[in-house]
């Protein structure tokens, strides 16, 4: 296993392998790996020839600076995980100098509105962060293919918007949600959670599971003030959106129309830590 620092480095290093008529398969994370993160890297592994792992907490894509700080960091144990899935895995681990240059800017970016919608709501100028950091990756890694969690379903759907707008031929797959066993999405940011927000949390997916199981029978608006209701009274986690929306535009919707793909969407803070998560409906 090969872990680079450097620009130059991973551009020979693939350059060796494109040359050779290698598939590469992309995994662009932000570290504190978990097993959904590996969830993904495992089906780049049973799909390409060599998997390239970038891990790299982009700041171009944090409103919240403070959110930036106590971004877990685990390096280490991250390239030890790596390594016990293959040794055929090419890690890169930039600084935002390697990654931006001089000028770490955002570019603006049209997703044609997916970008304005739900976490581009709350978080303003993260999907110009998230789109300019991955035009940046893909030009240095030159995917065949590149893997994202469902668990992050806008940040998906913008990416495949991406790959359009600048013409780039990555094919990106998407990949299902990797939970606890108690329904917990994994994240990075769990590692921060305590006692008492790890045992609160497992109520995000409860709900999402129960409005599927509503979703034919009940109105958007009463699944809406249901899910609200949820919150109320709890003392640890606070409801920030939560949001029915279809797939193709994610916008959320007042009433269900036939024929179209709905999925529900939620964001929820646990003290100072936000937490995500979505499911299909339809
Ligand atoms: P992150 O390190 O949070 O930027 O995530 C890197 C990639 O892993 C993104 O494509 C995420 O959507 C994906 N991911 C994160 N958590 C999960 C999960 N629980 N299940 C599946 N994919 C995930």
């Amino acid at each position: 296993m090969h872990v680079y620092e450097k620009r130059r480095d991973i551009v020979f290093s693939v350059a060796t392998l494109l040359i050779e008529g290698k598939t590469i398969g992309f995994v662009p994370t932000m570290g504190a790996l978990h097993n959904g993160h590996l969830a993904l890297v495992n089906r780049a592994i049973k799909e390409n020839d060599t998997v390239v792992v970038s891990i790299f907490v982009n700041p171009t894509q944090f409103n919240n600076s403070e959110d930036l700080v106590n971004y877990p960091r685990t390096l280490e144990s991250d390239v030890e995980l790596l390594s016990k899935l293959s040794t055929n895995i090419i890690v890169f681990v930039p600084t935002p100098k390697e990654v931006y240059g001089e000028e770490m800017m955002s570019k603006n970016y049209d997703f044609e509105g997916l970008e304005n919608e739900m976490e581009g709501k709350f978080r303003p100028g993260h999907f110009n962060g998230v789109g300019t950091v991955l035009k940046h990756l893909f030009d240095i890694v030159s995917p065949t293919r590149a893997y994202f969690g469902e668990k992050d379903f806008q940040q998906l759907q913008i990416v495949k918007k991406l790959a359009e707008i600048e013409n780039m031929s990555v094919q990106i797959i998407g990949c299902p949600i990797f939970r606890e066993d108690n329904g917990l999405a994994l994240s990075s940011r769990n590692k921060r959670l305590n006692k008492k927000q790890l045992q609160a949390s497992p109520l995000i997916y409860k709900i999402l599971k129960q409005v599927k199981k509503d979703f034919g029978t009940k109105s958007v608006l009463e699944m809406n003030e249901w899910v609200s209701e949820q919150f109320k009274n709890d003392e640890i986690l606070e409801l920030e959106y939560f949001e029915i929306a279809k797939i193709s535009d994610l916008k959320s919707i007042k009433e269900k129309q036939k024929d179209t793909k709905y999925r529900a969407f939620i964001a929820v803070f646990a003290g100072k830590i936000r937490l995500i998560d979505n499911i299909a409906l339809n």
